[in-house]
Order: structure tokens, then sequence, then C-alpha cells
């Protein structure tokens, strides 16, 4: 439990935020936010939408560890958040960017969701290996030095996970509450104010019949 006093807890936040310096970071998502990323909001279709306009101006290198992959199609989208805690009111997290990273920074930036995944069988003991090498070799650190990391990474997340978090999609909110309107227009019975709000998503003739 965070300590009641402000003060405290207020320097609590600071030690709490600290992170090791390293190229690739272990950023683990405080649990009242999981779920709540783009990727989630937008559902499927939107998402591959986005990706796809996004990754035109992309090269083909990671933008985490710069190495270089063959095609678009091995870059991960990642969404970079940042967390602003306060001892008063509810912390704030803001989507800042969308980077393309390869699949093994991109499952060290998640490494809890990594450890999740091979406990359950989903990831290959081969795979969840190469993670921890990948880590160990951009950072230039030892595998005793990613463990102690990745024990802070716990701390951190357990302490981010203690109290109610408002969420900001940053540059991509209005894309967030046209697909969130979208969603909610949903059926024949709104298909005329669908048409109404958004009449850049059909043809002339569809809006004809108005
Ligand atoms: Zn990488
Ligand atoms: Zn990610």
């Amino acid at each position: 439990m965070p300590p009641k006093s402000p003060s405290k807890y207020k320097t609590a936040i600071q030690e709490a935020l600290k992170q090791p310096r390293r190229k690739l970071q272990i950023n683990m998502v405080p649990g009242p936010l999981f779920r709540q990323n783009l990727r989630t909001m937008l559902g499927k279709h939107h998402w591959r939408g986005l990706r796809g306009a996004l990754i035109e101006d992309v090269e083909l290198v990671c933008g985490s560890c710069g190495n270089e992959v063959e095609d678009t199609s091995k870059l991960h989208a990642h969404e970079v958040w940042s967390y602003k805690m306060f001892p008063r009111k509810n912390h704030e997290a803001t989507l800042e960017r969308i980077d393309f990273i390869c699949p093994l920074c991109h499952h060290a930036e998640h490494f809890g969701l990594t450890e999740k995944l091979y406990n359950s069988g989903q990831i290959t003991k081969k795979f969840y290996d190469a993670v921890i090498r990948h880590y160990c070799k951009i950072n230039n650190v030892t595998k005793p030095q990613f463990k102690a990391d990745l024990i802070r990474a716990y701390e951190r997340h357990k302490f981010m996970s203690s109290r109610a978090w408002n969420v900001s999609y940053g540059a991509f909110s209005e894309l967030a509450s046209l697909v969130g309107r979208l969603r909610v227009l949903r059926g024949p019975e709104n298909s005329k104010a669908r048409k109404m709000l958004f009449p850049h998503l059909y043809t002339k003739k569809e809006l004809k019949r108005l």
C-alpha cells in the first residue's frame, strides 16, 4: 500500500519511478490500465488501418535497437505511454507515440507479459531465452543485471498498480473518440445518424439514400 501522507507518497513515487538507465527498458503496464490501450480501443480493423498508414514512413530497422528487419511485417507497432503519478489525485497515463520495433525488443519491453506467455506455453523456451540475451546484448549488461532490472520493474509495476489512472490517447484522442462514437452507433436503426456524422466513410450513392 502507498503511504498515506502526501509528502511521503511523493517521495515514494519518485523512488518507484526511477529506472535503471538502459537503451532497452522493461516497461510493464500498470494493472488498472490493462487492456486500456489504443489497439484494444480501436479494435482489429481500425488498428490495422492505422498501422498500415503509419508504417508507410518507417525504415526497415527496429526503432529501439536499430537492427535491420527483412520487411515491415517483422516490425511490431508498440504504444509508448508516459506515466505521471500524483499524491492526491488520479494518476495520468498518456499515449506519446507509436514506435515500430523488432519482436525481441517488444517482448523485452513487455517482459511481464512475455513471462506469462512462456509459463502458459505460448512462446518457446528458445524465444524466451533469446529475448533475455537480446536485452543483455543491447544494454551491455550481464544476466544477473537483467534479473535485478526485472525485479525492479516488478516493484515499479506493483506500486503503479495501486491507484486509479486517467487515460489520454494524446495525438490519437480524436481517432479513439471517433471510433468510440462509431461503435455506439452500430446497428441498422442508427444508419442515418452514422451517415450524417461520418459522411467521409460513405459513397455519394449511399449518402443520397439518407
Ligand atoms: Zn529491436
Ligand atoms: Zn508494445
